[in-house]
């Protein structure tokens, strides 16, 4: 079976969407990827949680088949985030960044992880994301994202960061942050020279594009949803499928077209997650639904 390791939070979410609201729901970045990849592959997840964690939460996971030996329990209180989403459902205001136990984080890996072979640094702060991939012997493909909150608050760590990944996962606004651009296109190439050999950007409804020097553009159309009630955790399915696919049908070094097929099988987890808040919809797809998705994404696509 094959493996990839996820680092990333395990939060709880305090989301307000024009849809409603949810306070404290289950989130975090390696949660909504974790289950986007538990669909393809097995994952392994590291990361911290406070006492406060429902073991029902976790059970999530272990239902899944998701190995959670490098995931720690300690005392005090779980990763929280606060957001909202006004007009602009493509891009969230954090209200709030609650780190709790991820401040004094220190990601040990346990032994059964360091011979993973795809590994995705999750959103969260990039010194923990360099300790963690400075742990694994021998990895063949790395990706990463990030956030406004680490672009601002940790930038020499995260160019550190891009320096050592295969791909990263970004968003428009961020690409423009990162690179000091005005047009998006100019942005993806001046990321794409900060170390990743590919670059996804993530567009919400207008779908993603993928890049590399290269190979040049592959844009993809997003499955149309009418009804977005919550974006949070989108980006980070997307990447669930995208590496859950590259794990599971790609041996070795992933080529130009096999990544473009990734791109596809995220973009039928993020349709999900939109659809629900939290974790509610994702947890749902299946194998059947899945191939469904993916086909009428085919669809969409093709001439
Ligand atoms: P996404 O909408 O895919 O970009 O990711 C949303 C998830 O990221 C939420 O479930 C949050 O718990 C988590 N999140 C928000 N801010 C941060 C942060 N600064 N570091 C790590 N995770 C975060």
């Amino acid at each position: 079976m094959p493996e990839v390791l996820v680092i990333g939070s395990l939060a709880y979410d305090s989301v307000k969407t024009p849809s409603g609201k949810a306070d404290k729901a289950l989130g975090g970045s390696a949660n909504y990827f974790s289950v986007a990849a538990s669909n393809f592959s097995k994952v392994r997840v590291v990361g911290v949680v406070g006492t406060d964690y429902q073991e029902s939460d976790k059970k999530i996971l272990s239902d899944r088949g998701v190995d959670l030996a490098g995931l720690q329990t300690v005392p005090g209180e779980t990763f929280h985030w606060a957001g909202t989403y006004e007009n602009n459902l493509n891009e969230a205001q954090t209200l709030k960044t609650e780190l709790n136990v991820f401040a004094s984080f220190d990601p040990v890996l346990p032994e059964s992880y360091k011979n993973s072979s795809h590994v995705f640094l999750a959103n969260i702060d990039p010194v923990l994301q360099l300790k963690v991939l400075n742990q694994i012997q021998n990895p063949v493909f790395i990706g990463m994202d990030s956030m406004n909150f680490w672009i601002d608050s940790k930038h020499k760590d995260l160019l550190a960061v891009l320096k050592k990944v295969n791909i990263v996962f970004i968003n428009e606004t961020e690409a423009k942050m990162l690179t000091q651009e005005s047009n998006t296109i100019s942005a993806i190439k001046k990321v794409a020279e900060l170390g990743p050999e590919f670059v996804v950007v993530k567009r919400g409804e207008y779908g993603s594009t993928l890049y590399s020097k290269a190979h040049g553009f592959f844009q993809c159309a997003s499955l149309p949803v009418e009804k977005v009630v919550d974006p949070t955790g989108a980006g980070d399915s997307f990447a669930g499928g995208f590496f859950g696919y590259v794990s599971k049908y790609v041996t070795g070094r992933p080529s130009w077209s096999d990544l473009k097929k990734a791109v596809l099988a995220g973009t039928v987890m993020s349709s999900q997650t939109i659809q629900d808040f939290s974790l509610k919809k994702l947890i749902t797809v299946d194998e059947k639904s899945y191939n469904q998705l993916l086909q009428e994404l085919h669809q969409i696509i093709s001439l």
